[in-house]
């Protein structure tokens, strides 16, 4: 292999140690839920989701799961939702 190839995959798993240094710009999902599988998009800030909750609530679990997995990727102001930090286990 190529040894400046090696140099470069040992810099991605450094890399990929620091997700803070990716930023999240424009994300679109496909998520199963549990009661169907919906589109998640994320775009300039915003969330949205083509699951009825979202539609009623303007949040959902979807995007609040999708938050949870990307937290380190997304912009600090996107993770307002204080609600979230209590060590819930429902
Ligand atoms: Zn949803």
């Amino acid at each position: 292999m190529d040894s400046s190839l090696i140099g470069k995959i040992q810099k991605a798993r450094q890399y990929a140690q620091e997700p803070e240094r990716v930023t999240i710009e424009q994300l679109r999902a496909r998520f199963a839920g549990n009661h169907g599988t919906y589109l998640v998009c994320y775009e300039g800030g915003r969330w949205a989701c083509e699951c009825h909750y979202f539609g009623t609530h303007g949040l959902c679990s979807h995007v609040m799961a999708l938050e949870r997995l990307l937290a380190p990727m997304l912009k600090p102001v996107e993770l307002q939702g204080g609600e979230s930090t209590s060590g819930d286990k429902a």
